[in-house]
C-alpha cells in the first residue's frame, strides 16, 4: 500500500487504539487516524467499575498506551473529534467542526452507551450512570460520602457498583426486575451464586420489582419508589440496565444495521473499505454459525486485531470464543463460551458453588457450550479447548474434580 494511504479509525476506544497497534505491528507504513469524541486518550473500562473506581489503582493504570506511544508510532490521536457523517461511496467522512478526511479503509469502534431510565425523576442530579472515565470519577466521590446507595439493575455494571459501595461502607440497595441477577446470562441455576454473594455481604437485593420514580428533593435523587408502593431511601441512584450499540453513523450511511452494525468474520460491514470492531459490531461468528455482538473487553482487545490484519488484506477471521471475567468482593470469576438463554439443557458444577469454588459447565446434548471458573484459576485454556472440540463430554466426569479437564478432551461425538 503507498505510504500516503490513510486507515481511519472512528472510536479512540480500547478496541480502536488496539487496532491502531496492530496496523503498525503488521508493517503498515501509511497514515493512521484515531479520531474520538472524548477528550481521554483511549483506555480500558474494566477498571471503571474495579480497581479504579475502589481507588485501589491511580488512573495512568487505565490508559491503553502511554501518551508518547501514539507519536512514537505516528499515529495521529484526534481527541474530542466527534465524526457526524460517514460517505463510503466517496471514502470521506465529516468531523463535528465541518472538516472532512479520505480514507482507504474505514474501522468503526464506535463502542456502546448506557441504556437510560426513562422514569419519573430520571433526570435528577444524582442519577449516575457508569461508562466513562469521568462518570467512574464521580461514582467514586459519590461513594466516599454516600451512606445509602440504590442500585437500578442486578448486570455487570449493577453488581461490580453495589460491590465497591460496600466496600466504601454504604447501605446498597440493588434493584433488579428480572427473578434474579444476571439471570439471562447465567441462567436460573448458577445466578444464584451472585445472588448469594451479594446478600452475604449485606446487599438488600430485591428482585422481580418494578421501578416507578426516582423520588428528589431540591432537584436531587432521594431515593426510588417501587411499583408496589415501597419506598428505598438514597444519596445516590445508580442505574446499569444494559448498552445501546453506537450504530448511528452506520446506520447514516446506509450500511446493513441490526443490533450493531453486522459483519461477517472477516469484519467487513455492507459497505466496502469499512469495517468494525467491539461493541457496536454484530459479527457473524463461524463456531456459533450466527451473528452475535459481545460487550465485553477481550472481544475489543483481540476483534478489532484482526479487523486491522483484514484492513491490509490478510485473510484472516475472527473466531475467538467470547471471554470475560469479573471480581466481586472476594469472589473472581472468568466466563468462556457463549450460551444463549435456554439453549442449554444442563449445568454442570465441578466444586462447590456454597464455598463459591467451582466450575459451571453449560451443556446442550453432551457438549459444552461455555464454562464459568469461580475462584479456581487457570483453567480458560481447558474449558476453550471443550467449548471449541464440540466434542460429547461424560457431565459426571465433568463433574468430578479429580478427572482432569484436559482428560475429557477427544471424547467421540464431535458435532461436525
Ligand atoms: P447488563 O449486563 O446487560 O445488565 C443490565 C441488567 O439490568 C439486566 O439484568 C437487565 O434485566 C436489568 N434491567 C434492565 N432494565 C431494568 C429496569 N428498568 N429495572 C431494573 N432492572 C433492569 O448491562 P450493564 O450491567 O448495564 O453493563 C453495561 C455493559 O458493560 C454491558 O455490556 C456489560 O457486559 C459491560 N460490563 C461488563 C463487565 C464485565 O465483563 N465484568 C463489567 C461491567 C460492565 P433484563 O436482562 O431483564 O433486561
Amino acid at each position: 500500500m503507498p505510504s500516503d494511504t490513510t486507515h481511519l479509525i472512528v472510536g479512540a476506544s480500547l478496541a480502536g487504539a488496539k487496532a491502531a497497534q496492530a496496523l503498525r505491528e503488521e508493517g503498515f507504513a501509511g497514515r493512521i487516524v484515531l479520531a474520538g469524541e472524548e477528550n481521554e486518550r483511549p483506555y480500558e473500562r474494566p477498571p471503571l467499575s474495579k480497581g479504579y473506581l475502589l481507588a485501589k489503582s491511580e488512573r495512568e493504570e487505565i490508559y491503553v498506551h502511554p501518551q508518547q506511544w501514539y507519536a512514537e508510532h505516528d499515529i495521529d490521536l484526534r481527541l474530542g473529534a466527534t465524526v457526524v457523517a460517514v460517505d463510503p461511496a466517496a471514502h470521506e467522512v465529516t468531523f463535528a467542526d465541518g472538516s472532512r478526511l479520505d480514507y482507504a479503509k474505514l474501522l468503526l469502534t464506535t463502542g456502546s452507551s448506557p441504556r437510560r431510565l426513562a422514569l419519573p425523576g430520571a433526570g435528577l442530579d444524582g442519577v449516575l450512570y457508569l461508562r466513562r472515565v469521568e462518570d467512574s470519577d464521580r461514582l467514586k466521590e459519590t461513594l466516599r460520602t454516600a451512606s445509602h446507595i440504590a442500585v437500578i439493575g442486578a448486570g455487570w455494571i449493577g453488581l461490580e457498583t453495589a460491590a465497591a459501595a460496600r466496600a466504601f461502607g454504604a447501605e446498597v440497595t440493588l434493584l433488579e426486575r428480572a427473578e434474579s441477577p444476571l439471570l439471562r446470562v447465567l441462567g436460573r441455576e448458577t445466578s444464584q451464586i451472585f445472588a448469594d454473594l451479594h446478600t452475604e455481604h449485606g446487599v438488600d437485593l430485591r428482585c422481580g420489582v418494578q421501578i416507578a420514580e426516582i423520588t428528589g428533593t431540591d432537584g436531587h435523587a432521594s431515593g426510588v419508589l417501587l411499583a408496589d408502593g415501597s419506598r428505598i431511601e438514597a444519596d445516590a441512584v445508580i442505574a446499569g440496565i444494559g448498552i445501546t450499540p453506537n450504530s448511528q453513523l452506520a446506520t447514516a450511511a446506509g450500511l446493513d444495521v441490526g443490533n450493531g452494525i453486522r459483519v461477517d468474520a472477516h469484519l467487513r460491514s455492507s459497505r466496502q473499505d469499512i469495517y468494525a470492531a467491539g461493541d457496536v459490531a454484530n459479527a457473524f461468528h463461524p463456531l456459533l454459525g450466527r451473528h452475535i455482538r459481545v460487550e465485553h473487553w477481550a472481544n475489543a482487545v483481540y476483534q478489532s486485531q484482526v479487523a486491522a490484519k483484514v484492513m491490509l488484506g490478510q485473510d484472516v477471521i475472527y473466531d475467538r470464543v467470547p471471554y470475560f471475567f469479573t471480581d466481586q468482593y472476594d469472589l473472581g470469576m472468568e466466563y468462556t463460551g457463549y450460551v444463549e438463554p435456554g439453549a442449554y439443557d444442563q449445568v454442570v458444577f465441578r466444586g462447590s458453588t456454597s464455598t463459591r469454588e467451582v466450575i459451571a459447565f453449560w451443556l446442550a446434548d453432551g457438549r459444552v457450550l461455555a464454562g464459568m471458573n469461580v475462584n479456581v484459576w487457570d483453567v480458560t485454556d481447558p474449558i476453550r479447548a471443550l467449548v471449541t472440540s464440540g466434542g460429547v463430554v461424560d457431565a459426571q466426569q465433568l463433574a468430578d474434580t479429580n478427572v482432569s479437564l484436559a482428560d475429557l478432551l477427544g471424547h467421540p461425538g464431535r458435532a461436525d
